[in-house]
């Protein structure tokens, strides 16, 4: 018989795009949305990043001497990757209270859905998303 996990709390794993790193964690799940701003474009590479916030909690790592981090300086912008491929992979944010993770690095389906688009103010000229969400302008609406 294994050990119930408590409802909250998710199993979710990933990898990066070369397969170096791997990730699991058992997490309770503070939020899922699209940031638009121009930080998380840069970070992403895309017109937006998708990210999913836990509680912070240890992560088991396969490979993580494959990982970097970067801060932007004075500001709470970070992109964790594999140096290898240049995927990008679960972070502590700023804070230390939140674990974030780019929702493109999973291997298991969502534990829920997108809630909203964010800084949607702030959206490139060419994003052409019609949002089926909500949209903010600036941060999240509730956390
Ligand atoms: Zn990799
Ligand atoms: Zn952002």
């Amino acid at each position: 018989m294994t050990n119930a996990i408590p409802e909250t709390r998710h199993h979710l794993s990933g990898s990066c795009l070369c397969g170096q790193v791997k990730y699991s964690i058992e997490a309770e799940v503070r939020d899922f949305y699209y940031c638009h701003c121009s930080q998380c474009r840069k970070i992403s590479g895309s017109n937006c990043a998708a990210n999913i916030l836990v509680k912070r909690v240890d992560v088991a790592w396969t490979g993580d001497k494959h990982l970097r981090r970067y801060d932007v300086p004075g500001r709470s912008f970070t992109k964790v990757f594999c140096t290898h491929c240049g995927s990008g992979l679960p972070f502590l944010n700023f804070n230390g209270d939140t674990l974030i993770i780019p929702a493109g690095s999973l291997d298991v389906p969502a534990p829920l859905n997108p809630r909203e688009h964010i800084f949607w103010a702030d959206k490139a000229d060419w994003d052409t998303t019609q949002p089926l969400l909500p949209t903010s302008d600036g941060f999240p609406t509730q956390t």
